[in-house]
């Protein structure tokens, strides 16, 4: 009898926090009001200069996220100002490069928090590069900096992230991994390295952070998105085929994307509000493949 009610004691005490909730069916609560949920939260969004950063930047501007852009390139500036305008947000800009640590951390632990008064709510590791050679060629250095760019980088923003998430008891880490997180391809040894790295990594955190409240983090695993990163892997085909970009992006997909068509931005970016919702609450440690098919095959 003693060791049931002992047993009985240690699993309330270690029960999953939501079993007991009074929260049951017929108490249904909206909860998936987007917009009302992303209103004012923090969003530190990596490499957002471009490409999928700046397309998932713009959707949780939209949905009422205050934004800091990260990453290279010109007219920063008016990138902010429209954005604001647009969407009625504040907006900063942080160039720190992602491959220094000292400056990821003072981005995260000064510039943010001094700027918006309050630390990041909603973390996206997207930054990233691709190089494209076989292993024999591969140049060291430059194997070296996609590991950084890639995955060492989200290792950092999220240790420097993660204290403050747990103080306020709500906090998202969404890591852009890549198909090739999930899959190879020739001559992308760093490349999907870094990607299977970023998968792994996405499932420590997911678990060292699962007993805490409302905070999840997951990977999304997007095939081919047409930002310039994929533009130059095309450029190289239509030179090597001596085709058009055209026909050389058509041959990129049919090789690999049963739907032939390209992610886009936006419904990445829908993918990352919906990730940032009360309702994705326990969805964590996901790898998720937003690819038309390819790693159905
Ligand atoms: P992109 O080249 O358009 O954008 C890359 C961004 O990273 C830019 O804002 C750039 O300024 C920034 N950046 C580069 N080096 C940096 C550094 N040292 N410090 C800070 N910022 C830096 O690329 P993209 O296609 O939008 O890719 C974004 C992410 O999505 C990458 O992690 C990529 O691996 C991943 N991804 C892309 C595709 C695709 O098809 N485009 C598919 C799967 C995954």
């Amino acid at each position: 009898m003693k060791s049931i009610v002992k047993q009985f004691l240690l699993y309330r005490y270690h029960r999953p926090r939501r079993l007991f909730s009074t929260n049951i069916v017929t108490d249904v609560t909206t909860t998936n009001n987007l917009t009302k949920t992303l209103a004012n939260k923090v969003a530190l969004v990596t490499g957002s200069t471009s490409g999928i950063g700046l397309g998932i930047a713009e959707t949780l501007a939209e949905n009422g996220c205050s934004i800091c852009l990260n990453g290279f390139g010109e007219n920063i500036d008016e990138i902010v100002t429209s954005m604001e305008k647009k969407y009625n947000v504040p907006v900063m800009y942080n160039g720190a490069n992602m491959l220094n640590r000292h400056e990821i951390k003072d981005m995260i632990e000064n510039d943010i928090k001094s700027t918006f008064g309050t630390s990041v709510d909603i973390l996206v590791n997207n930054c990233g590069m691709q190089h494209v050679s076989p292993i024999e060629s591969f140049d060291e250095d430059i194997f070296e900096k996609v590991i950084q760019l890639n995955l060492t980088s989200n290792f950092y923003t999220t240790k420097y992230v993660l204290n403050d998430m747990r103080e306020k008891e709500y906090g998202r880490i969404i890591n852009i991994a890549s198909t090739h997180g999930k899959v190879a391809s020739v001559n992308k040894s760093a490349y999907v390295a870094s990607k299977h790295g970023v998968v792994g990594l996405t499932k420590t955190i997911a678990l060292e952070t699962a007993k805490d409240t409302n905070i999840t983090c997951n990977a999304i695993c997007p095939g081919f998105v047409l930002t310039p990163l994929v533009a130059a892997q095309i450029d190289v085909i239509a030179d090597n085929k001596n085709i058009t970009f055209e026909e050389a992006g058509k041959d990129l997909l049919s090789e690999k994307v049963p739907s032939e068509n390209f992610v886009t931005v936006e419904q990445l970016g829908g993918l990352c509000s919906f990730l940032c919702s009360d309702n994705a609450e326990q969805l964590t440690g996901q790898d998720i493949a937003v690819d038309g098919g390819w790693t159905s095959v």
